[in-house]
């Protein structure tokens, strides 16, 4: 399934259109499949992917932005309770578990 944050293939930070990589919204929770069949997936140039450490998988803000934005979204059609069973946490509100 395509990302459900993003209809074009470019960057999500910068917009870049070369030299995309797929990037894995909850690939560090174990979560790699739900990611892939809910769309929970982002393009991102080599640079704000993995390239440096601005990149998503050195920035813990990034990673908790892409988290919150792919929370927010999923949300917009589901229930909370639904992404919790899919991701087994919370990243918004007041009740958002970081872990
Ligand atoms: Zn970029
Ligand atoms: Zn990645």
């Amino acid at each position: 399934m395509d990302s459900i944050l993003q209809k074009d293939k470019r960057c999500y930070v910068c917009g870049a259109q070369e030299g995309l990589h797929r990037h894995h919204i909850f690939c560090g929770t174990g979560r790699r499949w739900q990611s892939e069949t809910h769309g929970f997936v982002v393009y991102l140039c080599a640079a704000h992917h993995n390239g440096s450490e601005y990149g998503v998988h050195f920035n813990k803000a990034l990673d908790l932005k892409l988290r919150r934005d792919c929370q927010k979204k999923f949300e917009e059609t589901h229930t909370r309770d639904e992404f919790m069973r899919l991701i087994g946490r919370n990243y918004l509100g007041k009740n958002a578990n970081m872990g």
